[in-house]
């Protein structure tokens, strides 16, 4: 078998398409979506995530407001930029680019975002709220895995589906959707014995642990579903988490690195801007 390639840069392409026509509608009524973008110091790749979330959200006509504060800021002033944004009522969303720097405690902002506001999903009461099988933001990673999942018809309800990695911004939300959908979920991490017999038993595996190529192409299920969220950069080249060629020669469906996940998850951030605003403004 030879597996279906996810085209996620086409189908972050419709997502984005999407959300500029929710966008124009809110526009035409006079309230543009709008996302604060914040940026703490010059670390090069946060840099470089925050301007492509710029250009996407310009694109699909998502009103940006940056701020792009330098390395030196306290954790008091970052925390009074978000009180700020939390009351303007330009702001649907707010992004606070991680990582942060060392001296500013990460957990104490994003706790600080307002969680009808928290464009990203991470905040505790979203987590909890998928958590619950309620409606809340999705963080965008794993939302965009979903919708892949979804691009390949992939059948989740008894799917027997492990999720490689454990990181709130990927693995957990990623093994409670699954869940939600109804699969069989096993989530595995650093300590997990023996990591190709459970892929090996996966219908659905989703690779979220940074090791480029740990998971081997023989480990996968015949007919199985892979996405690859890993971006491993080695010798310059961007590389994920399963080793490509022979995984696709088993899988039904697969997600190609780069091209993958990558592009799905600035379009889910758009998403969720554009549902805030839904939520802020009302038709
Ligand atoms: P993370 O916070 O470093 O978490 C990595 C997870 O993988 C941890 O749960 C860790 O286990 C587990 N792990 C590490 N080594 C392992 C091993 N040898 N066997 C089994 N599990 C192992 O990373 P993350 O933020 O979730 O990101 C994971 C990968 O996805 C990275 O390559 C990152 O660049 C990529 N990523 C891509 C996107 C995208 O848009 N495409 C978005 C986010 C992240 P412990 O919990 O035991 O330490």
């Amino acid at each position: 078998m030879t597996a279906r390639v996810l085209d996620g840069k086409a189908l972050a392409a419709t997502v984005r398409g999407e959300v500029a026509v929710r966008a124009a509608a809110r526009r035409a009524r006079g309230v543009a979506p709008g996302l604060a973008v914040v940026l703490v110091g010059d670390d090069p790749a946060s840099a470089v995530y925050v301007r492509s979330k710029t250009r996407a959200a310009q694109a699909a006509g998502v009103e940006v407001f940056d701020h792009k504060l330098p390395a030196t800021t306290t954790q008091r002033e970052l925390l009074d930029l978000v009180g700020r944004l939390n009351e303007d009522a330009a702001v649907d969303g707010i992004l606070v680019q991680l990582p942060l720097p060392a001296h500013i405690d990460a957990d104490a902002i994003v706790n600080a975002i307002r969680a009808d506001k928290d464009a990203d999903g991470l905040h505790p009461m979203n987590l909890g709220r998928l958590a619950q099988g309620r409606p809340g933001v999705v963080a965008c990673t794993p939302k965009g895995c979903m919708r892949l999942l979804a691009e390949g018809n992939v059948d989740l309800a008894g799917a027997r589906a492990v999720v490689l990695g454990r990181s709130i911004l990927v693995g957990r939300p990623m093994a409670l959707l699954l869940t939600n959908a109804n699969a069989t979920v096993t989530v595995c991490h650093s300590r997990t014995r023996d990591l190709e017999a459970q892929v090996a038993a996966a219908d659905v595996v989703v690779a979220a642990i940074g090791r480029p190529e740990l998971v081997r192409g023989a480990w996968i299920k015949p007919g199985a579903a892979v996405i690859d969220v890993g971006m491993n950069r080695v010798d310059g080249k961007l590389v994920g988490d399963v080793e490509y060629a022979a995984a696709a020669a088993r899988a039904s469906v697969i997600t190609p690195v780069p091209g993958g996940v990558g592009p799905m998850t600035i379009a889910c951030l758009l998403d969720n801007t554009v549902e805030l605003a839904a939520l802020h403004h009302p038709a």
